[in-house]
């Protein structure tokens, strides 16, 4: 009834695109339902074509930090298209957000740009193995790392919501190099390295997961990685598509004070047009063609107008980092509202957050890696989802999603959301 046209236009798209969605996790199999069609977005709100405002907790799976449509942006990429959309040459811009990136990172000295957070993560482990010269690489059970065929062994969000955690198309070949560990569990990754002594070029992490819920490091995890790292002349890999420039300016590896060897980034990175990177010291991006020997190009990476957005975003970040506070100031505000709702139920539950990343499960018991967050209820998880949608709040449709909250949410849509989750909260 109130998605009438959103279910009209759904229709017609899956004539023509596969599922009806460019991307999985929009087409609402995890929560059943017609998936919301957008018409447009301004700050902590969107407009969908059936009328409705809803308030946005996943600004576009993270880019969009400061709210959409962010005045600094567009201004920036109205202004960057009448001087033409892309050459296949360079230019200044592309240094200037490289500059701007290395300023505000710790721990790296180059960075690559291409298009997506998949691009990078790819790119980032055929650096590792070829700067190595191993084949091996660690990753984690729950961990999104994009849809390149060496990470969708236990994905996380999109691929375990669809229930093909290992998808056919990845050979096994390409799935026996990619050795799976458990998320906050050293000895997982110990025993790797133990069988396959000398071979495994890189461990590609979510710092601050989010690809399962959200889920924190807990103390000493993050550490024991980089311990490992250094003691089989491994490369760390922080996959900071999501953190990146969202926990802080450095992201995770400034907000955890652990350092990685090699980072990935997107989402905010790219202000909302489609934009990652990666990024370290010199001696390994060196390895980069057409310095070195390993491949990587893109006949759109360093895109103008990406660009132009990109460096709008960053440049506002950079000089105003109380952002990063507020933005968490205002998840807390939102976590204490609903645990203190949840409390006066008997029902179980876990809230998980780190910054601006939150996520609630309805499980009892803590969630720290893949297979408690598969424990969760997800009729519950349903009824939460479309109750809140009823209701004017849009949040992730899947239970492995995290939070992503922008800094154009103001007290009023805190406490706006709160009343809506009370509500739901009674029926339930
Ligand atoms: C979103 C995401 C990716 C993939 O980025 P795309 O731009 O969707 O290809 C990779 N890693 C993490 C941690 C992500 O959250």
């Amino acid at each position: 009834m109130r998605y009438q046209r959103s279910s009209t236009l759904f229709q017609s798209a899956q004539n023509v695109i596969p599922g009806g969605v460019n991307s999985p996790v929009r087409a609402f199999k995890a929560v059943g339902g017609t998936p919301v069609f957008v018409e447009k977005a301004k700050g902590a709100y969107l407009y969908d074509e059936d009328g409705n405002t809803l308030i946005d907790y996943i600004s576009s799976w993270g880019p969009m930090i400061l709210g959409h449509a962010f005045e600094p942006v567009i201004e920036a990429v109205k202004e960057r298209a009448d001087k033409g959309t892309s050459y296949g040459m360079p230019t200044e811009l592309e240094t200037q957000i490289a500059e701007l990136v290395v300023e505000m990172v710790p721990n790296i000295d180059k960075i690559r740009m291409v298009n997506s957070g998949t691009e990078a993560c790819m790119s980032a482990v055929r650096l590792a193995r070829g700067y190595t010269q191993r084949e091996k690489i660690i990753k984690f059970a729950g961990c999104y790392h994009g849809h390149s065929d060496a990470f969708l062994i236990q994905a996380g969000s999109g691929a375990v919501t669809f229930g093909a955690p290992n998808s056919p198309g990845v050979t096994q070949g390409t799935a026996k190099d990619s050795l799976l560990a458990q998320y906050n569990d050293l000895e997982s990754v110990r025993n790797h390295f133990e069988q396959h002594p000398e071979q495994i070029a890189a461990i590609i992490v979510e710092p601050v997961a989010g690809n399962m819920g959200c889920i924190p490091p807990q103390a000493g995890f993050m550490e024991g990685l980089r311990k490992m790292c250094d003691a089989h002349q491994t490369l760390l890999i922080f996959d900071e598509v999501m953190t990146g420039f969202r926990l802080a300016k450095g992201g995770a590896q400034e907000s955890l004070g652990v350092t990685a060897d090699l980072m990935t980034y997107g989402k905010v990175l790219g202000g909302g047009l489609p934009v990652g990177a990666f990024a370290a010291r010199e001696e390994i991006m060196n390895h980069l063609a057409p310095e070195g020997p390993v491949y990587q190009a893109g006949t759109l990476s360093g895109n103008p107008l990406a660009m132009a957005a990109g460096y709008a975003m960053l440049t506002h970040l950079n000089e105003n980092p109380q952002v990063f506070s507020s933005l968490e100031n205002k998840a807390k505000v939102l976590e204490q509202g609903m645990i203190a709702l949840l409390d006066k139920k008997s029902k179980p539950y876990q809230i998980n957050r780190y910054g601006s990343m939150m996520s609630l499960h309805f499980t009892d018991q803590a969630v720290v890696d893949f297979k408690t967050a598969a424990l969760g209820n997800n009729d519950h998880f349903k009824t939460y989802f479309h109750a809140m949608l009823d209701r004017g709040v849009y949040l992730p449709p899947s239970a492995f999603e995290s939070y992503f909250l922008n800094d154009a949410l103001s007290e009023k849509d805190i406490d706006f959301t709160l009343n809506a989750f009370q509500e739901y909260l009674e029926s339930f």
